[in-house]
């Protein structure tokens, strides 16, 4: 993405955080807040996903659960916000869109898309990559087993094909995804200190993904 130099002080810069949030867990949590202070952000808005009725995960939570989950997680984060922008019930939810709609609506600021490694290094197969990064910023952490090298191979590869702006964000490589909360929560398992108490309360007295 292109900005004038001589106005970049004057924009606004909110980061976006998307995912399925199935369930929010630190990982997600640090991420932002690793965004918001490396790129002074004046906010991270958490956008979970909606899933259409065929691309739910098998007893996962629904819309209305990974939502409200969020909103427990974030709710002592002043900077953190909960944005429904893509919670839809019906169709697929394009990135490329919603930072159109987002832009329109506010044109004074720019746009930080905060995500793992393992996002970007399918990047390529999203809907409209380069229409993405023609409208945002792409920002970057280590994740799972991809070593640093391999994050800085894949954002130079990108920078080139799509004349992107992408950032590479300096965040602790946390071993921990939904997945492995899900699983241990069916195996009986303690989540307590990978999601927020709030939230694992919630998910004890919802009763979720107690079965897979
Ligand atoms: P699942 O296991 O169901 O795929 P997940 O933990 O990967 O869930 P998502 O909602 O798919 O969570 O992820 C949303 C975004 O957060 C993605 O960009 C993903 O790369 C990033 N992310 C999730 N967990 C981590 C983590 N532990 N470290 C760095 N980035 C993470
Ligand atoms: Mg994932």
């Amino acid at each position: 993405m292109h900005t004038s130099s001589t106005t970049d002080a004057l924009r606004r810069r909110v980061g976006i955080m998307g995912g399925t949030f199935d369930p929010i867990h630190i990982g997600h949590l640090i991420l932002g807040e690793s965004a918001w202070q490396q790129f002074s952000l004046e906010k991270v808005l958490f956008m979970p996903s909606g899933n259409p009725p065929h691309k739910k995960i098998r007893d996962g939570a629904s819309n209305e659960q990974r939502v409200e989950m969020v909103r427990l997680a974030i709710a002592s984060n002043p900077h953190f916000a909960l944005s429904l922008e893509e919670m839809h019930e019906e169709g697929y939810v394009y990135t490329k869109e919603t930072l159109r709609r987002l832009r329109a609506q506010h044109p004074d600021t720019d746009y930080y898309f905060i995500m793992g490694a393992d996002s970007l290094l399918t990047f390529d197969s999203w809907k409209g990559p380069q229409e993405i990064c023609d409208q945002c910023i792409l920002t970057a952490a280590v994740r799972d087993s991809m070593d640093l090298a391999s994050l800085d191979l894949k954002i130079g590869q990108l920078k080139e094909k799509y004349h992107a702006d992408i950032r590479k964000l300096e965040s602790p490589n946390l071993d921990i995804s939904s997945h492995n909360i899900r699983s241990w929560r069916k195996e009986g398992r303690s989540i307590r200190y990978y999601v927020p108490d709030a939230v694992v309360d919630y998910i004890l007295n919802e009763g979720i993904y107690v079965e897979l």
